[in-house]
C-alpha cells in the first residue's frame, strides 16, 4: 500500500477486528493498494472500511467483507479461481496474491477495461478479465478450484456449481437484492454439495445479460 504507516495500520486493524485473521489474507491486503481501485470523488476514503460507489452504478466492497470472503474461500497457491463480478478489480487483485491464476468476469465492459488497465499497471499478470454474463460461469476455463461470486444471487447459480471441481469451494451471497442476504459457502464432494451459512451481507444483485455501454 502507498498509504502512510498509520493509515495502513488502521486499515489492517479494521480487518482484524472484523474477524480477518488469516495471515496470508492480511498479507495480500496489505500488499494490494485499494487506493487506485477507488476513482473520483471518494478516493480519499479508499482506506476506510466501507463500500464505495464505482462506475456503472456498482460498488467496491467493504475491505473487511473482501477479507472475510477471501478467508472463507480458503485459497491455496495451486488454485485456479473464478470471480464473478469484477467491479473495480480490487477483489481479483487480492485473490491474485493467493492463487495460481484468477479469471474474473463482469457484465459491464467499461469496468472490465478499467480493471484490466490497473492489473497491467500493477503487474498482476496472473489475472485474466473478461466481459461476460458470469451467471453462466466460464465454460472454456472450467472447472475451477474456487469460485467467488461478489453479487447476490437468489440461489447459487447451477452453471457455477457444475464448474466447481470436486473438492472445490464456492462462496456466494444468496438472497433477494432488497432483503438480507447470507454469505453461503458451498463445498463440492464426490457425491454432492455441502452448504454452510456464514454471515449476513449486502451486495448488488447478480443480473443476467450484458450491461449497456455508457
Ligand atoms: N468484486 C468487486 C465488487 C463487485 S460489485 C470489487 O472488488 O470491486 C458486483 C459486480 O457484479 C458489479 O460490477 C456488477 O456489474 C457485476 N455483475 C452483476 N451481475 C453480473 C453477471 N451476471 N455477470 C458478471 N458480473 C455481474
Amino acid at each position: 500500500m502507498t498509504a502512510s504507516p498509520e493509515v495502513t495500520m488502521q486499515f489492517l486493524y479494521a480487518l482484524r477486528s472484523h474477524g480477518v485473521t488469516d495471515t496470508s489474507v492480511l498479507g495480500a491486503m496489505e500488499k494490494i493498494d485499494r487506493g487506485p481501485f477507488v476513482k473520483g470523488y471518494f478516493t480519499d476514503r479508499a482506506y476506510e472500511d466501507m463500500p464505495l460507489p464505482i462506475a456503472c452504478g456498482q460498488t467496491i466492497s467493504q475491505p473487511s467483507v473482501v477479507g472475510l470472503m477471501t478467508q472463507a474461500l480458503q485459497v491455496t497457491p495451486r488454485d485456479k479461481v473464478l470471480e464473478v463480478g469484477t467491479g473495480s478489480g480490487y477483489q481479483a487483485a487480492v485473490l491474485s496474491q493467493l492463487a495460481r491464476r484468477v479469471y474474473t468476469v463482469d457484465r459491464h465492459a467499461r469496468l472490465v477495461r478499467e480493471a484490466r488497465a490497473l492489473f497491467e499497471a500493477m503487474d498482476l499478470t496472473n489475472i485474466t478479465a473478461f466481459t461476460a454474463d458470469g451467471s453462466h460461469g466460464l465454460p472454456d476455463q472450467a472447472p475451477f478450484d474456487r469460485i467467488l461470486v461478489t453479487a447476490a444471487a437468489e440461489d447459487p447459480p447451477g452453471p457455477l456449481l457444475a464448474q466447481l471441481k470436486i473438492g472445490g469451494i464456492m462462496v456466494v451471497p444468496v438472497g433477494q437484492s432488497d432483503a438480507v442476504q447470507h454469505l453461503i459457502r458451498v463445498k463440492r464432494h464426490e457425491t454432492g454439495y455441502d452448504y454452510d451459512e456464514l454471515r449476513p451481507v449486502r451486495f448488488v444483485p447478480l443480473v443476467e445479460g450484458l450491461g449497456r455501454e455508457e
